[in-house]
């Protein structure tokens, strides 16, 4: 018989949380370490300029004052228009410091939307590089509010461009207080940033992110990717896409050093890892591409093995396997803009040690398992919300429930709500389970091929077109057919020595051979592809393109 249960709760120890044993998360406390544990080493390079970590610490605490004493505060908005480049690192920690939120614009949108966001966020002080003084202008035109207080950045490496605010950044930073003893938000839930999304369709919503979840994935981002005292962190995905993933916040976590970068050349890349022994770096997959496909003459070959972090959209196994050739190390991160940028992991198993490089790269290409931050991750059905079978071929939304999940969109509770239906976040991916526990993306929703009833995953061909040795990039959308519905039809861009050489056929007979025939393209389209901002490729623009082709 089972003995008398204690009826007293005995870990209740009489205190409450207090200061000494509760304290708000916060990434801004990472600013603050590394300036106590390294205040002489290197924190931030560019170009010419160096600074250490007391040097970022003392600036970030002026920013945060001048910004105060602008009146600026809790709830408030700061935005900024920067590339990679020291003040947009600063941004980071400085204005939330303030207790406002910053929203990092996206440098390659137009006028109109930008004008959209700073209504909607209803911005009151705009940072913005020499370099982008065109765009806004526009924007702040067409917004017509000259209640934002405009800050230009200077920076000496800007191309062009010229000062259109009230002040500089380095005079406003002047009136600012390099001692300043900044507090935690009271709350960890408290507003960091806002995101928006690229917005396909209609307005961008404003993902909002809270200081709890930033502090969490900062360090999911450190242990997956094997940050430390000496990563040497080279610029490579711009900072202002989920704030560059969170790693703003997670090299600072090591009191690592960042290596900026405006522009995302091969030209630079190449030279600047050598230069600076970079240990780790991030970008999309296309930018993967770009190394690979970059000239000899710019290529470099390296003493050190670099570590490199991929996402955004699908990593083509060619791509992870040419990348392994050159000396770099690839992870595969998959994530989203509502989840701090990554939270979801391809964790290497040792038994994958002993593959060939072909198969260690097709493990590789799937998305894989939750963070070690992330509390957990589902493949489901969307209407029943029951998890599908871990069968790899049952296709199924992946959602989120975490820590590491943003606060909702930015006043709009319609599609903060239809996100997070049924107690999970909807990512609007659809994937497969494995028996490994791995999840394997098969397209975006509004990605699949319908064709004679059955689901054709646009992924599968376009993996299937990476591994054709003429083919440098492609994309496999929906185009209308009178039989099936819906057909594949592919764009391809072909490495510079098979232009003119590749015809649709050879790729469309290459696909038949690979994979089930009714999935191979039924049309191939040559030439370059339309991308976004962040490297991904335009599927929409290109499904308008293939309705097209059927119309002639
Ligand atoms: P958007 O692309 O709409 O601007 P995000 O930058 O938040 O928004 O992109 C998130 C989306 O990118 C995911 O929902 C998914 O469709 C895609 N994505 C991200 N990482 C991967 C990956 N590793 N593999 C495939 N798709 C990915």
């Amino acid at each position: 018989m089972a003995k008398k249960l204690p009826s007293t709760p005995i870990y209740e120890t009489g205190l409450d949380k207090t200061a000494a044993n509760y304290q708000p998360l916060t990434p801004l406390s990472f600013l603050d370490w590394a300036a106590r544990v390294y205040p002489d080493r290197t924190a931030v390079i560019h170009g010419p300029y160096r600074s250490t970590w007391r040097a970022v610490d003392q600036r970030c605490k002026r920013l945060a004052t001048a910004l105060m004493k602008l009146g600026i505060g809790k709830g408030d908005t700061v935005s900024i228009m920067s590339p990679n480049a020291p003040a947009m690192l600063e941004a980071h920690y400085g204005v939330p410091m303030s207790g406002a939120v910053l929203n990092s614009l996206n440098y390659r949108l137009d006028a109109d939307t930008i004008a959209f966001i700073l209504g909607h966020a209803e911005t009151k002080v705009l940072i913005t590089d020499r370099e982008f003084s065109g765009v806004i202008s526009d924007a702040l035109a067409i917004h017509g509010d000259t209640d934002i207080t405009v800050i230009d950045v200077d920076d000496p490496l800007a191309e062009g461009g010229r000062l259109i605010g009230d002040m500089t950044y380095e005079t406003f930073l002047e009136s600012g207080d390099p001692d300043f003893e900044w507090q935690p938000p009271e709350d960890e839930w408290q507003a960091i940033c806002l995101n928006y999304t690229s917005g396909t369709t209609g307005n961008p919503k404003g993902v909002v992110y809270h200081h709890r979840g930033a502090f969490l994935n900062a360090l999911g981002n450190a242990l997956v990717f094997r940050l430390g005292r000496e990563s040497v962190y080279l610029w490579t995905l711009p900072m202002f896409h989920c704030n560059g993933w969170s790693y703003p916040w997670a090299v600072t976590s090591v009191g690592g050093t960042h290596v900026c970068l405006r522009k995302i050349d091969p030209g630079l890349i190449f030279p600047l890892i050598a230069e600076h022994g970079v240990t780790h770096m991030c970008g999309a997959p296309i930018v993967l591409n770009m190394l690979v496909h970059a000239p000899d003459s710019v290529k470099r070959k390296f003493e050190h093995r670099i570590e490199v972090a991929t996402g955004g959209a699908a990593p083509p196994s060619a791509v992870i396997a040419k990348m392994g050739a050159m000396g770099f190390n690839v992870t595969h991160l998959y994530g989203l803009t509502e989840s701090y940028g990554p939270s979801t992991v391809c964790a290497w198993q040792d038994e994958w040690d002993g593959l060939d490089i072909d198969a260690k790269a097709l493990k590789m290409s799937r998305q894989g398992v939750r963070y070690p931050t992330l509390y957990d991750q589902s493949v489901r059905d969307p209407e029943t919300m029951q998890p599908v079978p871990d069968d790899g071929e049952t296709i199924g939304e992946i959602m989120l429930k975490s820590n590491t999940v943003m606060k909702g969109y930015l006043k709009n509770p319609k599609a903060t709500e239809a996100a997070f239906r049924g107690g999970w976040f909807h990512t609007g991916d659809l994937a497969v389970q494995h028996a490994d526990g791995y999840l394997e993306i098969k397209d975006r929703s509004k990605d699949i091929i319908i064709s004679g009833g059955e689901n054709i995953s646009s992924l599968e061909i376009e993996e299937c077109l990476y591994r054709h040795p003429g083919v440098m990039e492609c994309a496999v959308v929906a185009m209308p057919d009178d039989k099936w519905g819906e057909v594949p039809c592919a764009f391809v861009t072909p490495i510079a020595a098979a232009e003119g050489m590749l015809s649709g056929k050879d790729l469309i007979d290459w696909c038949k051979d690979r994979i089930a025939r009714y999935k191979a393209p039924a049309r191939v389209v040559f030439g370059p592809l339309p991308k976004t901002s962040t490297g991904k490729i335009q599927k929409f623009v290109l499904r308008e393109q293939a309705k097209e082709l059927t119309k002639k």
